[in-house]
């Protein structure tokens, strides 16, 4: 389970919209094993197909353990995902493992339902709120050519952040 290189903001692959997947055979297994290799060996929070430099519309996400509350990791993923509900409205700061250094708040919807197909092709239904709601947003965007910098109110709502200092969890 190769970790594969993440495309930066000027990669063309970011942009397009992903490609619906077709075929759940092994190779779409293993495309999803080596994002989740990437992902941890990032420190993210999620990782959409394009980031790994393929166009299709396939999402990893991994909410970490919450210590406070005994909650372990979750790991979800999504192929084809379709928002199929949302309410409410959430701001917070939002960074991306393809704009290193970057942080802006990106005002989403607060909860969301996301339905989609396992890497087998069986129906799977995501309900989340804080942080994977967030996750969940963000990586689907990934899939039709947003960056969260497009949902900024401004550019100038960009910050940078040092590593030492990198307060929004990258996806
Ligand atoms: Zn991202």
């Amino acid at each position: 389970m190769p970790v594969r290189t993440i495309v930066t903001a000027e990669a063309p692959v970011l942009r397009q919209k992903a490609k619906r997947i077709k075929q759940f055979s092994q190779s779409l297994q293993a495309l999803i094993d080596d994002m989740f290799e990437t992902l941890h060996a990032a420190n993210g929070v999620g990782l959409a197909a394009p980031q790994v430099g393929v166009s299709l519309r396939a999402v990893v996400i991994e909410i970490p353990a919450d210590d406070e509350t005994g909650t372990p990791a979750q790991s979800y993923v999504l192929c084809n995902p379709e928002i199929v509900k949302s309410s409410g409205e959430d701001t917070d700061d939002e960074g991306c493992l393809s704009l290193p250094g970057y942080v802006g708040e990106v005002t989403r919807a607060a909860v969301v339902t996301v339905k989609g197909f396992s890497p087998e092709g069986k129906p799977v239904r995501v309900k989340g709120e804080g942080l994977l709601a967030r996750a969940l947003q963000h990586e689907l965007d990934h899939l039709d050519g947003v960056l969260f910098i497009d949902r900024l109110e401004s550019l100038e709502k960009l910050r940078r952040v040092g590593e030492a200092e990198e307060e929004a969890p990258g996806s």
